[in-house]
């Protein structure tokens, strides 16, 4: 972190103000969120984010993005899926197929429906939604 420095005058003596530390309430007790330091020179408070809070944060904006990244490839890949699963169904609604070819896409629509439950779950896992806890 550079020198802390007061945005009211611009001093550079800033010492710690723990009266004034944002609380916030958590499922167990209350933590510090920020730090606060008091200009010692014009009295103006400035907050900062405590560094290992910041970490986490940053880390949790990062394994959000890689989840949504995941997300949307499992989307593509069902899209694909139900793509594929149309096609089958035209091929069963076709009078002029041969009974081997609908029989065939009846297997199939059953493997394929399996699959898209597959992925559908293997996203519902691997992607569910964390929230953020300091
Ligand atoms: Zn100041």
């Amino acid at each position: 972190m550079t020198e802390k420095k007061c945005l009211a005058c611009g001093g550079t003596n800033l010492v710690p103000y723990s009266p004034c530390k944002v609380l916030t309430c958590g499922e167990i007790g209350f933590d510090y969120l920020t730090e606060s330091f008091a200009c010692v020179n014009c009295g103006h408070i400035e907050f900062y984010a405590i560094q290992s809070k910041l970490d986490k944060q940053l880390e949790h904006n990062k394994k959000e993005e890689e989840r949504k990244k995941l997300a949307a490839e499992y989307d593509k890949q069902i899209e694909a899926k139900k793509a594929e699963l149309e096609k089958l169904r035209s091929i069963i609604a076709d009078e002029n197929q041969t009974v081997k070819a609908v029989k065939e896409a009846e297997n199939k629509i059953v493997d394929v429906e399996n699959e898209i439950r597959g992925l559908k779950s293997r996203k519902e896992r691997e992607t569910c939604h964390r929230p953020f806890m300091y």
